[in-house]
């Protein structure tokens, strides 16, 4: 595969799989509008291509961790609704009210300061009060949702904030039939309509991320606010279904160096791994530095050619070796495969399995120095 410039390493983001599984998603909800969930600069496949593409496949609205990815977003010229959702006091409020940025409080402070900027601004800042139903991190619960619905109402009436939304997060995102599940579900509801019932008129309840907009249509409501099916990994792999959904990211690189190596030859730090026989080995210019997982030591599933060999050895800051065998043909410049879409290739599921995390960790830490190439 040939990209654009020479490359030590990089990250093909496939733009049509991307637009092919908002499609997908909504398709699995057709009564819900869909957040395409961004953050992290877009688990790590790039903010503002992966944003544009999702809005124009049908995404009517953007998902944000912090202000400084929805101000990014603005600045790109995006026009969509973006909620986000992670703030801590004395942040730029204000920035976000002028940019029309739809802003989570999970706690009156938020309210306060979202409702001072807005009246610094002259306008009436757009927010989602968010629910703790069970996941026990942001949102509010019990009396202190009731406390944060009431401190609201005035500050809908002076006109200085508008009650856009309520929302919530599940805590087992990949086990929808968990009991927790319909607990959270039940709770998010009454939630939503005490604040109807105090006088609240939000726009959209949403609360569903991939797992439950994929397999759990209750949660659906009004809005769903899926991220890794986005990006074509399956939210419950344990599951034997991949739902239509096609991986975004390819993460390759070019073999720096191809060498023969002894018998009992340590190979990298540490000598973690040692030549069982005269062999091949291939130098793999992506390490941790790279924000391949230095766990991968040993395992982490590699395609060279039509080769499927693992990690050898530790993984280095900047590289990492791969053991090819003693009749490998491998030569320095081919392309290796760490992780893809296609038939034969390793997926990020595998490098998760292999390295004892989840698929979110393996796309989203793939870091600056890789360039995303858009195919
Ligand atoms: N909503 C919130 C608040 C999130 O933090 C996330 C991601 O962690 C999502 C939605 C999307 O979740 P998923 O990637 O499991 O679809």
């Amino acid at each position: 595969t040939a990209v654009g410039p020479v490359l030590p390493a990089w990250a093909e983001v496939d733009l049509d799989a991307l637009a092919h599984n908002v499609g997908v998603l909504r398709d699995r909800a057709p009564g819900a509008d869909l957040m395409a969930v961004v953050k992290a600069d877009a688990y790590g496949h790039g903010l503002v291509p992966v944003a544009r593409t999702a809005v124009a496949a049908g995404a009517a609205w953007l998902g944000v961790a912090q202000l400084a990815e929805a101000v990014a977003l603005r600045d790109a010229g995006l026009t969509a609704p973006v909620l986000s959702w992670l703030s801590v006091p004395g942040s730029d409020f204000a920035g976000a009210v002028r940019r029309d940025v739809d802003l989570s409080a999970s706690a009156p402070w938020a309210l306060d300061e979202i409702a001072a900027a807005a009246r610094a601004e002259g306008r009436t800042a757009r927010v989602h009060l968010k629910v703790d139903s069970g996941l026990g991190r942001g949102g509010a619960y019990g009396q202190d949702w009731t406390a944060l619905v009431r401190h609201a109402r005035p500050l809908e009436a002076e006109g200085v904030v508008r009650v856009v939304g309520v929302w919530t997060h599940f805590a087992f995102a990949d086990a929808p039939d968990h009991p927790t599940v319909l607990a959270q579900q039940e709770r998010f509801f009454e939630a939503a309509a005490e604040a109807e019932r105090e006088g609240c008129r939000p726009e959209v309840r949403h609360l569903a991320n991939s797992a439950a907009t994929l397999v759990h249509p209750a949660a659906h409501a009004d809005l769903v606010r899926p991220g890794l099916a986005l990006y074509g990994l399956s939210p419950v792999p344990q599951v034997d279904d991949d739902f239509g959904l096609r991986p975004v990211m390819t993460l390759r690189a070019r073999l720096a160096l191809v060498k023969g190596l002894p018998a009992g030859q340590g190979v990298s730090y540490g000598h973690a791994y040692v030549t069982p026989g005269d062999t091949v080995v291939g130098l793999v210019p992506a390490g941790y530095g790279d924000g391949v997982p230095r766990n991968a030591t040993n395992v982490g599933p590699v395609l060279v050619g039509d080769h499927r060999t693992t990690v050898a050895g530790r993984v280095c800051m900047d590289q990492f070796v791969v053991d090819l065998g003693p009749d490998s043909t491998a030569r320095a410049g081919d392309v290796v495969t760490l992780f893809g879409g296609a038939p034969g290739e390793p997926t990020a599921q595998q490098w998760a399995d292999a390295t004892g995390t989840i698929s979110y960790e393996i796309v989203t830490r793939i870091g600056p120095r890789v360039p995303r190439v858009v195919i």
